[in-house]
């Protein structure tokens, strides 16, 4: 990762070829669901998580399977494209599996499960004879106690990916307040875990301390909630971060960067899904985060990413025996190493 000086001789060297910009490994997109790619732009921006969550179950049935195919094909040719070599893509169905089968990006499908009054488990469960795929929970307020418990309790040598504290309504919800709260009492939905008192503790009391999970979001985190987890899990946590999508969804910006920043902890980039998202650009994403240095947030964009998902042997790093793709950084500011509004990536292998 980085530019090297090189002498004068290499320029008349046979084979080498010249990029201006920056050179590092291929992208890790932590967290996507490349499954809803046909629905970008369709749900209005700033509506905040509950609206959000309400108006995607009401334009899903809006369109075609083949335009839904039809997305899922660009939104992973432009992926690959930008330099994504891995996904962690959250899957409820199978419509992304086709192209996922011959696509030269390598995806760790989640298949996800929730509902409070019908919960999907065993429909999610066929789904694990696709490669690449295992169960994970939704999030800690949309699954019920004893299937959440189950997921997260059986295959622990694969990690766990869990939408978590995406806004405050989230904890909120434990203690009969906030937005979640009130839209779970007008439909009428029943809670069977709320004695846990918050997602945190639900999360250390339901998963074995040596499972990875990767938390996606992370928006209204505490210090608390940090100490809490770290003390708890042995295995690696990596925290996921997904600012353009928060900004979408919520218009909440990254505040928890500070807090997992000074506790060292790993962060990972998402781009969340198209319909949350203009685009899956890991770059728009690093470009979010001004105040970090450059060569830091690509370790989050690529390794940690390629670690969380356990496909660090092949891929977040250029190195002899991995297969990871080289990328080229553009439009960087070469004197202070910072990206500008125009960087963008090309993918160069
Ligand atoms: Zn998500």
């Amino acid at each position: 990762m980085g530019v090297d000086e090189y002498d004068n001789g290499l320029d008349a060297t046979e084979g080498v070829e010249f990029y201006s910009g920056i050179l590092c490994a291929g992208f890790v997109n932590a967290h996507s669901h490349i499954e809803l790619a046909y629905l970008r732009g369709a749900i209005e921006e700033g509506g905040g998580y509950a609206a959000f969550a309400s108006s995607i179950g009401k334009v899903r049935g809006e369109f075609s399977e083949e335009e839904q195919l039809s997305a899922i094909v660009e939104a992973d040719r432009a992926m690959w494209a930008e330099g994504v070599d891995a996904v962690g893509d959250i899957v409820n169905g199978a419509t992304s599996f086709a192209v996922k089968e011959s696509s030269k990006i390598y995806y760790h499908n989640f298949a996800e499960v929730f509902g409070l009054r019908e919960c999907n488990l065993e429909r999610q469960r066929e789904l694990l004879r696709y490669s690449n795929t295992s169960l994970t929970p939704h999030s800690t307020y949309s699954v019920q106690d004893a299937p959440f418990k189950e997921v997260c309790g059986s295959a622990i040598d694969k990690p766990l990916s869990i939408h978590f504290l995406e806004s405050e309504s989230e904890s909120k919800l434990y203690n009969g307040e906030g937005s979640l709260h009130e839209w779970y009492k007008a439909v009428g939905f029943e809670c069977d875990f709320l004695h846990y008192g918050s997602p945190t503790q639900r999360i250390v009391e339901s998963v074995p301390g040596q499972r990875s999970v990767m938390l996606v979001h992370n928006c209204a985190l505490a210090q608390c909630d940090i100490d809490t987890m770290v003390s708890h899990f042995t295995a690696p946590l990596y925290w996921v971060l997904c600012p353009r999508s928060n900004r979408y969804i919520s218009g909440i910006e990254p505040q928890s960067v500070a807090l997992l920043r000074a506790s060292k902890l790993n962060i990972c980039i998402g781009t969340d899904s198209l319909s949350s998202n203009w685009s899956l650009s890991m770059v728009e994403e690093l470009k979010q985060f001004s105040g970090v240095p450059l060569a830091e947030k690509l370790q989050w964009a690529t390794i940690n990413g390629a670690k969380a998902l356990g496909i660090d042997d092949r891929f977040g790093t250029i190195e002899v025996g991995k297969h990871s793709g080289i990328v080229n950084l553009i439009g960087v500011n070469l004197d202070d190493f910072t990206l500008t509004e125009a960087s963008r990536a090309v993918r160069i292998l």
